[in-house]
């Protein structure tokens, strides 16, 4: 019988330790990049044991998951993110249970986020999702409409916009990743002066399993791994 708990464990510290490494090489802070560990594959026992682990920071792509997850007894004590595509529909549902949405990419989006956290007496926080690869599978507003909507930011007062987020060509290189996220964290300073000054786009959530190193090279302070994390269990 394989032991779960062990396999993930060791995944957890692998995982870590190149974080830790490129970091390192990129010639970063140590600890300046915050790991999210993507639940997407697996069910609740797995979850259950990645969080025993030591990951206690999880990610799901799917909101009704996240939902189910979240009220799971048995993860009581994980900080949820919503990694993948919200609809407007299903904001309400989920601001309860998350710390952090990284995927708001429109303004309609956001003001449906802002309208449900004044309901529910709290702050949401989020990311803008950009469109950085230029892929039209991907969800992500432009650059042009990001630009379009920071000052108007401060009128979503129940709403912190914490930074950016995006994901690289699917199929690319590790050259088009690294574009992909050079052009975020380059949008980002770009934008800084015509941002109003009580919004912060602090973090950048770039970079998964197989592109995670470049993206800490180009300046991720959120990295979102799944596969790696549940090699072996899956
Ligand atoms: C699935 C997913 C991830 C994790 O992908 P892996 O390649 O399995 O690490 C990260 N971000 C988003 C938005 C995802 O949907």
């Amino acid at each position: 019988m394989v032991d779960i708990q062990s396999i993930l464990a060791d995944n957890l510290n692998r995982v870590r330790e190149r974080i830790a490494r490129a970091t390192e090489n990129a010639g970063r802070e140590m600890g300046s990049v915050q790991l999210v560990g993507v639940t997407k594959y697996v069910d609740t026992t797995v979850t259950s044991a990645l969080l025993t682990a030591g990951c206690r920071e999880v990610g799901e792509s799917r909101p009704q998951q996240l939902w189910a997850k979240a009220a799971a007894p048995k993860l009581a004590g994980a900080h949820w993110h919503l990694i993948g595509h919200l609809q407007r529909n299903k904001v309400a549902a989920t601001l309860p249970h998350v710390d952090l949405i990284h995927s708001v990419d429109s303004l309609r989006l956001l003001k449906a986020i802002d309208t449900s956290a004044q309901q529910q007496g709290k702050q949401a926080r989020v990311l803008l999702e950009v469109n950085c690869s230029g892929d039209i599978e991907k969800h992500g507003m432009t650059e042009n409409s990001l630009k379009a909507l920071l000052p108007q930011l401060p009128e979503y007062k129940a709403t912190e916009v914490c930074g950016l987020m995006t994901m690289a060509a699917r199929g690319g290189s590790e050259q088009v990743a690294t574009r992909n996220f050079a052009t975020l964290r380059t949008l980002r300073d770009d934008v800084a002066a015509e941002c109003p000054p009580e919004v912060k786009l602090t973090e950048l959530s770039m970079g998964m399993s197989h592109d995670f190193e470049v993206a800490i090279h180009e300046g991720a302070t959120i990295v979102r791994i799944g596969s790696l994390l549940v090699e072996g269990v899956v």
